[in-house]
């Protein structure tokens, strides 16, 4: 029930108790008033009635009592006066009419008593109020009632009956309480009409400010109270109103701008304490993520961590981060559904050859099968699984697509995707200047670490790697083969063929290391012009003597044309070994240089294992012309 009914009822609740107690009041009251003054009147006319009789025995008329009596009776409203004889009358004067004889059990219990008797009596539609009044002997007063009558004092002489009709006093009563309330009723009506419309701009008011304040729960401030008296209700309008206003373009303006920070779209019916709330806590999150992505010490790490974002914070299972490198127009996978793999799952093998096979990569476009499942033909739609679309996100590095992020979910979802999408890039460009810069950087140290010429490993990593080598070489006590390579006469062909044809002998022997050595543990290392290492892990002397002869044989069976000539050449290695040769990698290097001087020294083109007492020939090719033409 509302608050409008609750209070009508209790008014008129109020009013009608008001109305029936002043009404039982009245009654009471004109009740109590009707009977004092009804046994008033009976005491006058029993007064009237003493002095009457009294006189009319002083007067000798005694006998005419019975025709006043009868007069008395004409007087409006007296219905009845009878006069009763008591017993010392009867006895002093004799019994006196039939009629003055006690008729009921009141007047005898009058007589006997000397107490009047007062009540009501008759029908409740014609009340009758009947007294029965006793007249005592007194000594005092004038004429004395001991001069004529011979009873002592207090003697009960008679009694008075009278009756008096209450019908017309009760009418007029009635009436009167008729007419109260009749006025209430009119008071009670008025009053509760006029509350009422009192309360009524109230609960206005109040059902206003509950839709005003539902609208703003649901994030909507434009409300307001069409109320504009100058009395508190008025005051509690404008208030809520300036209020609402001030929420409105206040928290509007902030929405707007977080929105436009997060490139999010807002929808006209959005809530907008919801949408604030929500970007407020992506923009936390992702400037705590941004710091964490800034202070990770490798690119990897990075994009571990935006593999987590997309699997905790988005519920992504299934997805792959790749890395795009536009010069060369390669792609490579570097996480996948969170592992760090480096093959793809959910795109054709085609982009890792062709980057621009890739339709984010080469548009810089989000791409995403929700409307067109075929958009991007390079998707794995056979591995995925029928149902099942991609969300493809460009990350743009300096104007490039530096890497794609490519989401895989249900098809269904694809709505939910795109509503996200705008949160997901937040993290994407907050951390595409830092895995740009960290690309940069491990670029940078990878090209330092490396000679560009064969893009083998150079002596600078060497000298950091080998602290790494040395401790867990002795750490696992595994043994470890060195080779040390050297051109024969290399001089000669800068000397004849000019300095393009020695570096393309140089990369050619580097192919030839390449594909000799295979075991990812191996290490191949241009240890300084025409001088390379190669490190074999967890092999001894005889293995890595074995390897040191394949390169010689496939060196010494090398044709490499350059300048219009084919030339050949050969190499002289020398081999040592960990732990016999040394105690650390840099000794073992030294006795494998020894050795190699060995091979120099004794013909050069040829293998020789570095022994402790004497350095050994353990092998040797047949010496051919270090170059000739073909
Ligand atoms: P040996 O059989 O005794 O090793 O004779 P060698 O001529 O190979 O040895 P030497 O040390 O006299 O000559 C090495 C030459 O390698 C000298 C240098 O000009 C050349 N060289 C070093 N680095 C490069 C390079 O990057 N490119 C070219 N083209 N030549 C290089
Ligand atoms: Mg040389
Ligand atoms: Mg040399």
């Amino acid at each position: 029930m509302n608050l409008q009914s609750k209070t009508t009822l209790l008014t008129a609740f109020l009013s009608l108790a008001m109305v029936v107690l002043i009404t039982l009041g009245s009654l009471f009251f004109f009740r109590q008033f009707s009977l004092y003054t009804a046994s008033e009147h009976v005491r006058s006319v029993a007064e009237v009635v003493r002095v009457s009789l009294t006189e009319s025995m002083i007067n000798n008329v005694i006998r005419d009592r019975q025709q006043f009596m009868r007069r008395l009776t004409d007087v409006p409203g007296l219905l009845m006066v009878r006069v009763v004889r008591g017993p010392a009358v009867d006895k002093q004067f004799g019994v006196g009419l039939a009629m003055e004889q006690a008729a009921d059990e009141i007047e005898r219990q009058v007589l006997a008593t000397g107490q009047s008797d007062f009540r009501i009596a008759g029908e409740s539609n014609s009340p009758v109020f009947r007294g029965t009044v006793a007249f005592v002997a007194r000594l005092e007063g004038e004429p004395n009632c001991l001069s004529c009558h011979q009873v002592t004092d207090g003697t009960v002489l008679g009694a008075v009956t009278i009756e008096l009709s209450l019908a017309d006093m009760q009418n007029k009563a009635l009436t009167t309480i008729a007419i109260m309330i009749g006025v209430m009723a009119v008071f009670g009506v008025i009053f509760t009409l006029l509350f009422r419309w009192q309360l009524s701009r109230m609960v206005r008011t109040a059902r206003g400010v509950q839709k005003v304040v539902a609208h703003a729960r649901g994030g909507d401030f434009s409300g307001r109270l069409e109320y504009h008296g100058a009395d508190e209700i008025g005051q509690i309008a404008s208030d809520l109103n300036s209020l609402m206003g001030h929420l409105q373009r206040d928290l509007g303006t902030i929405n707007r701008d977080i929105a436009r920070l997060l490139n999010y779209e807002l929808q006209g019916n959005t809530n907008m304490i919801t949408t604030t709330t929500e970007m407020v806590e992506v923009l936390l999150e992702v400037a705590q993520f941004k710091q964490a992505v800034e202070e990770d010490h490798s690119v990897q790490d990075v994009y571990m961590r935006i593999g987590r974002v997309l699997m905790d914070q988005f519920w992504i299972q299934h997805f792959s981060i790749y890395e795009a490198t536009p010069s060369t127009n390669h792609m490579r996978p570097v996480l996948v559904d969170g592992e760090n793999i480096a093959e793809c799952r959910w795109c054709l093998d085609r982009v890792l050859v062709r980057a621009d096979a890739c339709r984010a990569q080469r548009t810089g476009h989000i791409v995403h099968s929700f409307q067109d499942a075929y958009i991007c033909p390079c998707f794995a739609r056979e591995q995925a699984g029928t149902g099942v679309g991609h969300l493809c996100i460009p990350i743009i590095h300096s104007g490039v697509v530096g890497n794609v992020v490519q989401i895989v979910v249900e098809q269904h979802h694809g709505h939910l995707y795109q509503v996200l999408l705008p949160f997901i890039q937040v993290f994407l460009r907050e951390s595409a200047s830092t895995v740009e810069a960290k690309r940069l950087l491990d670029t940078l140290r990878e090209s330092s670490l490396r000679d560009p010429l064969t893009t083998l490993h150079n002596r600078r990593f060497l000298e950091e790697y080998v602290v790494t080598l040395d401790s867990t070489t002795k750490r696992g006590k595994t043994q470890l083969a060195v080779l040390v390579l050297d051109l024969d006469h290399f001089k000669e062909v800068n000397d004849t063929w000019g300095h393009e044809a020695g570096d393309n002998v140089l990369k050619a022997f580097a192919k030839i290391l390449h594909s000799q050595v295979v075991r990812s543990s191996d290490l191949v290392i241009r240890f300084g012009g025409e001088e390379f290492l190669v490190i074999l892990q967890g092999n001894d002397a005889a293995v890595g003597a074995a390897m040191a002869e394949r390169i010689r044989a496939a060196v010494e069976n090398l044709r490499i044309p350059t300048n219009g000539v084919v030339l050949r050449r050969t190499v002289s290695i020398g081999v040592a070994c960990f732990p016999d040769d040394g105690d650390s990698i840099n000794d073992v290097i030294k006795r494998a240089d020894l050795a190699l001087y060995q091979a120099k020294e004794s013909g050069r083109n040829r293998v020789v294992v570095y022994q402790a007492e004497e350095l050994k020939e353990i092998h040797s090719a047949s010496f051919s012309s270090p170059e000739k033409k073909e």
